[in-house]
């Protein structure tokens, strides 16, 4: 499989992120575009009437406190804000402002002038402030007059304010608005380019590995790139392919295995019973020898097709359990007794150290099954001095069982491993010793459905000690 990147697919990421970064873009592009061309107007009135009232009340103080400044801050303040200032007082009258009034405007305003001097004089608050708009024109003044200092003094100054935005800047404005229009659209898809191929990018290496573990690679790396979600998914699969690879070599070895044991006892099946029709047949004692191997074989041949079908109905959680209350120490005692020949025939130094009973609730030959094999695995796995000590005991509510012996140990990087499926610790693949790597995790699977604890404590060199826990009950 390949992945087209040339081909333009709307349902990518790069696609769809452009798509938002552009919608967003648009939407907010468009609602400056809507704010100046309605509110604009409406906007620079309120601020030019509060400016206009700012400089009205200021021009007054300046005029009552500081009389000297007052004809440079009305220049000033005209020339900044287009105003039109004016000061009657009873020997002269001044005039501020030229910005956008020519001098023919000026009898124009002869008359707001008057009307505004009527309203002041009419008016018992000593100011007054007028908004006009002309008719046919939508442009609108606002016309200002008060009093200043004492009302008999006469002096009184006027301002006539325009209210509304001069041309130039509504066309500075817009064009401005065209730039950043412009602008925006290039850094949102710019934007977009860059987070698409930030998020594509781990997304597609990711796909490109796995493409290579469906096929078998399962060396494949899976890179997450920066995003904490992509790496959480890359590391996931990095544990998926190691288990999977793990999985596949423990396979791998026990068809190795498998085939291997089941070829060792079937040879001796078969050369012991040709032995028997060629040479034994007609002597008993011999016959019965040969037969005896014949046996024993079968029933190791029985004893790991058992094994290997729990482990599969306990891998599938086809397992069912058989509850019942019982007395462990009686069925240790049990299976402690089928070792026991090897203790007077092979020299092992088998000891056996119990309380009096303890009833658990549980499989009785599902756990019987659990102690033998781990007193089949210490016997297997045990030292030169033979040793393997069984321990049934009380501790609190629960029974413990340990089986301890003085082998060679299990190293402290595989120890965590030995309870998995097919596992064989190196040291003993390379010993020869006969196995599958099924006990432990038949172990396992069986004391996980009794929800009892399990473990092992070992040292390399110094032998290992597998035990579990399981509650008690009253008998
Ligand atoms: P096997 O059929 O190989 O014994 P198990 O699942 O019973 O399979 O055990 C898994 C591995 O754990 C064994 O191959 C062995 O390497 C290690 N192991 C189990 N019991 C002991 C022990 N008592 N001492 C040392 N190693 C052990």
């Amino acid at each position: 499989m390949k992945t087209k990147r040339s081909k333009w697919d709307p349902n990518s990421i790069r696609a769809v992120s452009l798509m938002y970064f552009m919608v967003f873009a648009a939407v907010i592009l468009l609602m400056v575009w809507f704010m100046q061309s309605f509110f604009m107007n409406t906007y620079y009135e309120r601020m030019m009437a509060q400016e206009a009232q700012t400089t009205a009340n200021k021009l007054g103080n300046y005029y009552s406190t500081n009389k000297d400044n007052f004809d440079a801050y009305a220049r000033k303040a005209a020339d900044r804000n287009g105003l039109y200032i004016r000061l009657e007082t009873a020997d002269s009258t001044s005039e501020y402002g030229n910005s956008g009034l020519s001098q023919g405007d000026i009898p124009h305003y002869q008359f707001e002038i008057s009307d505004a001097k009527d309203k002041l004089a009419k008016s018992s608050l000593g100011k007054i402030s007028l908004t006009v708009t002309e008719k046919g024109n939508k442009a609108s003044r606002l016309v200002y007059a008060t009093y200043l200092g004492n009302r008999d003094d006469g002096n009184i100054l006027y301002m006539i304010a325009p209210l509304y935005p001069v041309e130039s800047t509504i066309s500075i404005l817009r064009s401005q608005l065209l730039y950043i229009t412009f602008i925006t659209l290039m850094i949102a898809s710019m934007l977009a380019i860059i987070m698409s191929t930030w998020l594509s990018l781990p997304i597609a290496s990711i796909t490109k590995s796995a493409v290579q573990l469906s096929n078998g690679n399962y060396n494949v790396n899976f890179n997450g790139g920066i995003f904490t979600e992509t790496n959480e998914l890359a590391r996931t699969l990095n544990k998926a392919s190691y288990e999977m690879q793990k999985t596949d070599s423990y396979q791998r070895d026990l068809i190795a295995n498998v085939s291997h044991d089941l070829k060792t006892p079937l040879t001796m099946i078969k050369s012991y019973a040709e032995m028997i029709n060629d040479i034994s047949g007609d002597n008993p004692e011999k016959r019965a020898e040969h037969l005896a191997v014949i046996i024993a074989e079968a029933d190791r041949l029985n004893k790991l097709v058992s094994d290997m079908l729990s482990a599969s109905r306990l891998q599938s959680n086809s397992a069912e359990l058989n509850m019942t209350k019982f007395d462990i120490v009686k069925a240790a005692t049990e299976v402690e007794e089928t070792f026991e020949v090897l203790n007077q025939q092979e020299g092992y130094n088998i000891s056996f150290n119990k309380c009096k009973t303890a009833y658990v609730y549980g499989d009785y030959d599902k756990l019987k099954q659990v102690m033998a094999n781990l007193i089949s695995n210490a016997i297997k796995y045990c030292g030169k001095d033979k040793y393997v000590r069984i321990e049934l005991k009380k501790v609190g509510r629960n029974v413990r069982f340990d089986v301890i012996d003085h082998g060679d140990g299990i190293a402290a990087e595989e120890i965590s491993h030995v309870w998995e499926r097919y596992y064989r610790t190196s040291a003993n693949r390379n010993r020869n010793i006969e196995g599958t790597g099924l006990g432990l995790s038949i172990v396992k699977g069986i004391l996980s459905l009794h929800n009892a604890n399990y473990g092992v404590e070992s040292e390399e060199g110094k032998g290992s000690d597998f035990w579990f826990e399981l509650a008690t009950v009253k008998k």
